[in-house]
């Protein structure tokens, strides 16, 4: 076994990696660029080594910097999680020539299985069924015809894609030549290679995988399937272990595919053999993964088995066990808990984390964020992973909802409501879900934050009115000068005073009225007479009329986060001598959303613009976005060019001139 391993990546799974090697007395090193200074997986490693800029083509995809990181500190392998390096052959090739173990299969099989046009060439040769479509190399037009013969609907794959990326959708010829463009363009800036194959699209395919493993004396085992529809933009959002209602015959004829697919490359190491089931109970090969995946722990809840240990065991020679050791019970289910807001198209979120709770205590949670650490515009939006195992699926959801009501986090936006809507819907818990089940249920899923309960809003007003008394909120050093008093203190007078706070855009008034030991607060539809029992930082436990309510306040400007019963409610202080509200700075849907790279700009000054009409497409946090015209104008000024680096969250990227009424 290794006495040291490098980290050749960041955040939650840097910290997973990191958790197994010490159990095994394995040593540490992690790498870090300018943006994770203080990072979790930076302290949490034995050493630690900067490796440059924040963008990760200068850190954690430079690999002579982290293959050096790894000579200079006698480090005897690299375990590069996923993403980042983890499919690049090229990086194989080098840790090999550098004398370092890569924590991986051996180059030749990550190149043949990172390009999805020679792995599914070499399934089809094996006997692993693969979905009908075209893999050859032909012009435009050429692929326009092969995909006439497939039948519309088609999906269009970059070869060497990853993350969803290069992929579009076609559902008629007419749509054929600007989708095979723009899935070119987009595979050529994420992957530098615009290759591209055809796929017969499967109308409503569940996404099974096999977890495999081989390792270096000719074994291949698999660690049974996961089942991973529950998928926005093409990428994951909720996985499980085992995949429910399978047949048995279903079953085994995935684990079998999977295995004989592994055979067929010779797979050494830990990796994914992907699957779309279609409604028939067809099953076709799409991609195996050569790496670890984000979602494995799914696979460990069921199997008790660690897999970057096997990983580790492997990558030194050691043997894996035998396929009847590998048995599974319970049912586990994961949810990401990524910085987007769901509402608007999954836009990523970033930002300062100002407050986090996460059920650690209670349930597998692996993330590598922390209060005051940002949300950067670097990486991907993925902040947590919350896994959780029960005797059967619908014990796991109801625990997957338990851990997910008791994460809180603030400074960024979360899908945490868009999870939990998922999870309570009547579909997912009979497992009616296959790829679409987003988009068919947008209508449930896709909901307008909920409106603040009364005893929401008086948690606000009961924070606000109790810190501002608190030891450093306190205007008189003299404890008995009325002006160290905040209670609205007026001579011969009951102590009135009013709150302004914004309540889904509403400024509502609450009229508060101080009691000798607590407070009158007259809301829109109600009035109660509240005490607060206790602040402590955020946490506050109050009392409202004969009810008591524990509940989280997180103010940062004019902006409140109540974490209350399980939900989150965005509430604004409205502090009548200064004009801010909520969101000024939000308005004007020209400025930058965060920052990031333009890719494509599609209009030109002088236009005349309809609102919707698109402007540019800028990348941030691995996701498109498109920019379009806020209302009816004309195009006065574009202010980036395509490559140009947006370097902050508010910048103007156009100017448009508003279309005079007539
Ligand atoms: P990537 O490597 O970019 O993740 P994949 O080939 O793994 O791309 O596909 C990602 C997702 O797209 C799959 O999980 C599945 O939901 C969907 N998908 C892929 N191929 C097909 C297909 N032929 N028909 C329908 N859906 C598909």
């Amino acid at each position: 076994m290794f006495n040291k391993i490098l980290i050749a990546n960041r955040g939650e799974i840097a910290l997973r990696i990191i958790r197994s090697a010490e159990q095994l007395g394995i040593r540490t090193v992690a790498v870090f660029s300018d943006a994770d200074k203080f990072s979790p997986h930076v302290v949490s490693a034995d050493e630690a080594i900067h490796i440059g800029a924040s963008p990760a083509p200068q850190s954690y995809l430079a690999f002579d910097k982290i293959i050096a990181a790894a000579k200079r500190t006698g480090a005897e392998a690299i375990h590069p999680g996923y993403g980042f390096l983890s499919e690049n052959a090229d990086f194989a090739a080098a840790c090999e020539q550098a004398g370092v173990c890569f924590i991986g299969p051996p180059a030749n099989v990550i190149r043949t299985m990172g390009s999805k046009r020679d792995a599914k060439a070499l399934m089809a040769k094996s006997g692993v069924p693969i979905v009908p479509g075209f893999i050859g190399d032909l012009s435009n037009e050429g692929l326009e015809a092969e995909a006439e013969k497939i039948g519309y609907p088609v999906l269009i794959k970059a070869s060497a894609g990853g993350g969803g990326r290069g992929m579009r959708l076609v559902q008629s010829g007419n749509n054929f030549a600007a989708a095979l463009l723009s899935a070119r363009r987009e595979a050529k800036s994420a992957f530098g290679d615009d290759s591209i194959l055809l796929e017969k699209y499967i109308e409503s395919p569940r996404h099974i995988e096999v977890q495999v493993f081989g390792d270096t004396h000719g074994n291949i085992i698999h660690l049974f399937e996961r089942d991973c529809s529950v998928q926005r933009r093409y990428q994951k959002l909720i996985e499980e272990a085992p995949a429910s209602q399978l047949t048995t015959a279903e079953q085994e004829q995935i684990q079998r595919a999977a295995l004989t697919a592994a055979e067929a490359i010779g797979y050494v190491g830990a990796g994914t053999v992907e699957f779309v089931l279609d409604e028939r109970g067809d099953v076709y090969f799409i991609e195996m993964n050569t790496r670890l995946q984000v979602e494995h722990p799914v696979t460990e809840m069921i199997t008790g088995q660690d897999l970057v240990a096997l990983q580790l065991r492997i990558a030194s020679g050691g043997t894996l066990p035998d396929q009847s050791d590998i048995c599974a019970a319970g049912h586990a289910i994961e949810v990401r808990l990524c910085a987007e807001d769901s509402a608007r198209d999954f836009a990523p979120s970033i930002g300062t984390i100002s407050h986090l709770t996460l059920p650690e205590r209670r349930y597998r949670v692996d993330h590598g964020i922390a209060v005051g650490l940002d949300v950067s515009p670097y990486y991907d939006s993925m902040i947590a992973k919350l896994i959780v195992c029960a005797e059967d699926r619908a014990a796991a959801i109801k625990h997957a909802i338990r851990a997910l009501e008791q994460s809180e986090v603030a400074g960024i936006t979360t899908n945490r409501d868009f999870l939990l809507r998922i999870l309570a819907h009547p579909n997912f818990a009979t497992a009616r879900v296959d790829t679409h089940f987003i988009d068919r249920h947008q209508c449930d899923l896709l909901v307008a934050p909920p409106h603040p309960d009364a005893s929401a809003i008086v948690a606000a007003v009961l924070f606000l009115l109790t810190s501002r008394s608190q030891p450093g909120n306190v205007i008189s050093s003299e404890p008995n000068s009325p002006w160290h008093r905040r209670d609205a203190f007026r001579m011969n007078l009951p102590n009135n005073e009013q709150v302004h706070i914004n309540v889904d855009d509403v400024t509502q008034v609450i009229a508060v009225e101080h009691l000798e030991d607590g407070f009158l607060l007259k809301l829109a539809q109600t009035s109660a007479s509240c005490f607060v029992d206790s602040l402590n930082g955020a946490e506050i436990i109050f009392r409202m009329d004969a009810e008591r309510f524990s509940a989280r306040v997180v103010a940062t400007g004019a902006r409140m986060d109540v974490f209350l019963g399980g939900r989150q409610y965005v509430l604004g202080y409205q502090d009548p001598l200064y004009a801010e509200t909520l969101d000024d700075a939000a308005a004007g849907g020209l400025a930058a959303p965060m920052p990031g790279v333009v890719l494509e700009v599609f209009v030109e000054v002088g236009q005349v613009l309809t609102a919707g009409t698109p402007i540019m497409l800028i990348e941030a946090m691995k996701i498109e976005h498109t920019i379009t015209a806020p209302f009816d104008g004309l195009l006065n000024e574009i202010c980036f060019k395509a490559g140009d680096q947006i370097t902050a969250e508010g910048i103007p990227l156009a100017v448009m001139e508003p279309t005079a009424l007539s």
